[in-house]
């Protein structure tokens, strides 16, 4: 395993930290103000600053920098990492760069499963960043960590399918840009378990959509990323076409969406653990208390060595996941996914409430960006699956792989 930086990836890292230093960070605060002044706050994509900043990173040549192949810049998961760190430590980057959940997600699934004309309709629009999307799985009335629960139906009628359910936390539908909906439904709840649910596209101002309210993270509405809406789906028909692969294939679908999925987010939660370490050290070096620095006290020291040494260690697991993606694939990364997922935002929600407390009340308020990044980061102990969920998934690979070392011990 070789992690150090090829010639293509230190370029772009070079050029994008230039336009993070020079452009994208010092235009957060004009983004939040165009934000407050225009009508409607979801409307977050259309904010003239961001707007400018779009179309100078395709002047740059950063567009897109997370889609694998053809379509996009062509970089492998290795080439990347680096990159996508970069972008976690400021929130308005990933949507500069055209990189950002959910769409993100849903650009690869069209990608890798959708036909060619859901390509044509919906892809091409949101590669080039015209549109934004949503990805329609949780439901309010059922336990959704396992997705065999839900409960919204997609039936077949003629040359129609009829779309029926009520769906929340539905990342960036609050936004009237996010003009499609990726819904997950069943189509045959008497099927095998998981043959049961299918995924279709639902334009979000079909008759029958209503996009009742936001949800709220800590009181945080999310509005500046378009929010997390609770829907209602009302017998909405959409063309039988709509739906993306084959009716079963729904649950298969969610699995693959989700692998590079978590790993951009876990390389951008070390972006922002960086972030909050820098910051951590720069208030305890000026901030005096009981005659000495701050950054003379041990305990103080000894939350920036630790969250030095777990940067460390979780990039090293992350890169090492990156590196298995490309060489073996996301199905043989399974395990180093799910141990991603599992240490990341429970090691950067360690680091940043260290920051917080080092900061004192301020680090609890809107003047430093710590307690908006902390209840960022707890979300993401749910978004994609709790983490009890993939611990156990992944004990049970353990426990698996330990049986099979001692059967094959036994028998020699
Ligand atoms: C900010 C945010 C954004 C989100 N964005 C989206 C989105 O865009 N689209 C979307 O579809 N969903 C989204 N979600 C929803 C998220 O995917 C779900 O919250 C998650 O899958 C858990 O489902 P649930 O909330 O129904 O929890 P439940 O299924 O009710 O589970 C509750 C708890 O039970 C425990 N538990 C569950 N299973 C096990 C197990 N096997 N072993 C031990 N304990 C277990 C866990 O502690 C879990 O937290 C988002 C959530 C948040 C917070």
């Amino acid at each position: 395993m070789d992690f150090a930086h090829d010639a293509r990836t230190e370029e772009l890292r070079a050029q994008l930290l230039d336009f993070m230093t020079s452009q994208i960070e010092p235009a957060e605060e004009l983004f939040e103000q165009q934000l407050a002044a225009q009508d409607d706050p979801w409307a977050w994509d259309t904010v003239p600053a961001l707007v400018e900043l779009r179309a100078e990173t395709k002047r740059r040549g950063l567009w897109n920098l997370f889609l694998p192949g053809e379509a996009g810049a062509g970089l492998t998961n290795l080439q990347y990492a680096p990159l996508a760190e970069i972008t976690g430590r400021c929130a308005l980057a990933p949507a500069v760069l055209n990189c950002a959940a959910p769409d993100t997600g849903n650009m690869e699934l069209l990608h890798d499963f959708g036909d060619e004309e859901q390509r044509r309709q919906w892809l091409e629009p949101l590669l080039s960043g015209e549109i934004r999307s949503a990805f329609a799985m949780t439901e309010p009335d059922v336990a959704s960590s396992d997705a065999t629960n839900i409960g919204t139906r997609i039936t077949r009628d003629g040359a129609a399918y009829v779309v029926s359910g009520r769906k929340w936390w539905i990342t960036g539908a609050m936004n009237p840009n996010a003009r499609i909906l990726i819904v997950m439904g069943k189509t045959d709840p008497d099927a095998e378990r998981h043959r049961q649910q299918s995924m279709i596209l639902v334009p979000r101002d079909a008759p029958g959509v209503t996009v009742k309210r936001g949800m709220e993270v800590f009181g945080y509405d999310d509005h500046e990323h378009g929010g997390h809406a609770e829907i209602l789906l009302d017998d909405v028909r959409v063309p039988a076409g709509n739906l993306i692969g084959a009716e079963g294939m729904g649950f298969a679908i969610a699995q693959a969406r989700l692998g590079p999925g978590r790993i951009h987010h876990c390389m951008r939660s070390i972006g922002l653990a960086e972030k909050a370490i820098e910051l951590m050290c720069a208030r305890v070096e000026e901030r005096v208390a009981f005659g000495r620095p701050l950054a003379d006290q041990g305990v103080i020291r000894e939350w920036i060595a630790e969250s030095r040494v777990r940067i460390e260690q979780l990039r090293l697991l992350v890169l090492k996941t990156a590196w298995l993606m490309d060489t073996v694939g996301n199905k043989g990364a399974h395990t180093e996914i799910q141990a991603i997922k599992i240490a990341t935002p429970a090691t950067v929600q360690w680091i940043l409430d260290k920051a917080i407390q080092a900061h004192g009340a301020g680090g609890l308020s809107q003047d430093f960006p710590l307690a908006r990044a902390y209840a960022g980061i707890r979300t993401l102990r749910f978004a994609d699956g709790p983490d009890e969920v993939h611990k156990n998934a992944l004990a049970k690979a353990e426990l698996r792989r330990q049986h099979a070392r001692r059967t094959a011990e036994a028998a020699r």
